[in-house]
């Protein structure tokens, strides 16, 4: 029982003491061909910069997207190209075009970028896929414990957190047992720091995505020890800077991709309080941009659409602590930030029409884009979880994704799944965990 309660409270993204919210609809027409929609553009003061002439460009281009829509569809029925984005991302599983050269050392991103971009459209994989990707992913991992960015690679926390995911997708007999969970908790120590920080591999640097990708893989695998995690909240909590968000290391500019890993971390920990939500809350509601409707990764920047859920994604986070808190201004039924205004940039601007999707307008599609855009299209879809899952879909009502776990961005169902699975089985006990706990106890006296 212990364990199932465990199980669905790491999946629910905020607790189901709220009361089921009251039905609404989505005023129309669009957003962004509303009469005023073009007050919302820059307003420079006749004084240009370079970066006041980038975003001038990307609205005027913008703009002309909402134009086309505006001039042929008398009335909006925006629509997800599920067939398009399901036949390139299958095709990827299989093989790449030469521009993913670059990408050798992220072969596990790859892999999870598409298993969970499937996942969101409901797509199954067949057996043989998810073996053959099972036996990919089992020969990236380390004899010493973490997975490599390919086979013989070094071990590296993120295609350790992109395989631990994307085994938990799969979440088949054969994907769990590939983890080797007294390794990679050995791995873990390994890069653990005395001020509760963790580099990201051997001989590597120091950021706030280690502390994310480390608390990520060892509670879905049930590897955590009253040790692992010392000090890391609070070294997390030394990266919020004046801004409200959170940066790379203590004293850098705060950033929708590092922010999202700190705050997550701390959801895993239980230690969201060390930070100022507040503030944290003002930042990121801040980023989603007026004209276009998706989010920027940091002040002055310009739309992305992979910010879709590293920044959009930080509501559910948010929501849950400050309900926790009690906070009484919360709304019930809405995420705190313009829902209907992300999935009409997702929907209108970041969408190839051979498949896929994009940053922004011009851009080129790419694996790592098209999850995280439709992973922010999830977010913006689905208030609540559980018996109060709340849908606020955009368009037509095929355009509905599965909903995705804030924190682990996997499925919820694949969430409960992989912790039910490894809770049956004892967190490994390992020398370091002992000599750190013997190191502590010399200091505290
Ligand atoms: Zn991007």
């Amino acid at each position: 029982m212990a364990a199932a309660a465990a199980a669905s409270a790491a999946a629910s993204s905020f607790p189901s003491s709220f009361p089921p919210p009251s039905p609404t609809s989505w005023p129309e027409p669009l957003y962004c061909l509303g009469p005023d929609h073009a007050r919302e553009r820059l307003q420079d003061d006749a004084v240009k910069t370079v970066t006041s002439v980038e975003q001038t460009r990307v609205e005027d281009k913008i703009e002309e997207v909402f134009s086309a829509y505006r001039i042929n569809h008398h009335v909006p029925r925006l629509i997800l190209q599920r067939e398009k984005h399901f036949h390139y991302l299958k095709r990827g599983l299989r093989q790449l075009t030469d521009a993913y050269e670059c990408l050798d050392a992220s072969r596990p991103w790859l892999c999870y970028w598409i298993l969970h971009s499937l996942e969101l459209l409901d797509e199954p994989l067949p057996e043989s896929v998810a073996s053959d990707v099972c036996q990919f992913l089992d020969r990236c991992q380390s004899p010493n414990g973490g997975f490599g960015g390919g086979p013989g690679q070094q071990p590296h926390l993120a295609p350790t957190y992109a395989a631990v995911n994307a085994l938990c997708i799969i979440g088949t007999q054969e994907a769990f047992d590939i983890i080797d969970r007294e390794k990679l908790l050995r791995y873990l120590y390994s890069l653990k720091q005395q001020d509760g920080s963790f580099i990201m591999h051997i001989g590597g640097e120091v950021d706030v995505r280690s502390a994310y990708c480390a608390a990520s893989v060892a509670s879905l695998t049930n590897i955590i020890t009253p040790t692992l995690f010392e000090g890391t909240a609070e070294w997390i909590a030394r990266c919020q800077n004046w801004e409200g968000g959170i940066g790379g290391v203590p004293g850098m500019e705060a950033h929708g991709g590092y922010t999202f890993c700190g705050l997550a971390a701390l959801v895993i920990l239980k230690k969201e309080c060390s930070l100022n939500l507040k503030c944290l809350l003002q930042w990121v509601t801040s980023r989603q941009m007026r004209f276009e409707g998706g989010f920027q990764g940091r002040c002055n920047k310009l739309v992305d659409g992979c910010y879709s859920f590293w920044q959009a994604g930080l509501l559910p986070l948010l929501h849950r602590a400050l309900h926790a808190q009690g906070d009484p201004a919360l709304s019930m039924s809405r995420w705190m930030f313009h829902q209907q205004a992300l999935q009409e940039y997702i929907l209108l601007c970041c969408q190839c029409p051979a498949g896929g999707l994009l940053d922004k307008p011009g851009k080129s599609r790419d694996f790592y884009h098209t999850c995280y855009c439709l992973s922010g299209l999830s977010i913006a879809q689905h208030f609540g979880s559980g018996d109060i899952l709340r849908d606020v879909v955009l368009g037509v009502p095929e355009n509905r994704l599965h909903p995705t776990h804030p924190v682990y961005n996997i499925g919820p169902d694949k969430v409960v799944h992989a912790v039910m699975h490894f809770l049956k089985k004892p967190v490994p006990h390992l020398e370091e965990a002992a000599t750190a706990t013997a190191k502590n106890v010399t200091a505290a006296n």
